[in-house]
């Protein structure tokens, strides 16, 4: 299946709908989930065109992967949730059909603020 341009997060990328920013630099882009899951729930994004995390890895330069790696501990620090401060979060892709995975753009979902319990419910 090829990337599908049309999907949500494509179209938050291109500015055509509004997204409650986190964060942006050269790599991702991180904004609040919608459907907010845990006290804090953002989204992690690269720019780049990738499906999901398989495609990424397959595709993506070691830039682009390195950028998404890193912007995931800027973001959670930004968010007072990375382990310096005590408390941590979960981050967690979903990835393809069997993963659950809904909106076809790479993205990490990172859940904090609160215990987030067991790792699969
Ligand atoms: P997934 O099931 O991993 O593909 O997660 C997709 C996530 O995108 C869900 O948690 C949705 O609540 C979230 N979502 C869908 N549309 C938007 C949107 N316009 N802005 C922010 N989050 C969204």
């Amino acid at each position: 299946m090829t990337y599908d341009n049309n999907n949500i997060f494509a179209k938050i990328l291109r500015n055509e709908i509004p997204c409650k920013k986190i964060y942006e630099d050269e790599f991702v882009l991180s904004f609040y989930d919608i459907n907010p899951q845990k006290k804090i729930h953002a989204l992690v994004i690269p720019k780049g065109k990738y499906k999901d995390l398989d495609d990424f890895a397959n595709n993506a330069s070691n830039d682009e992967i390195v950028g998404l790696i890193k912007g995931i501990n800027i973001v959670a620090k930004k968010l007072n949730i990375s382990v310096d401060t005590g408390k941590g979060y979960r981050a967690l892709a979903n990835i393809s059909q069997h993963g659950g995975q809904e909106v076809p753009h790479l993205h990490f979902h990172l859940f904090g603020g609160e215990s987030i319990g067991k790792m699969v419910q």
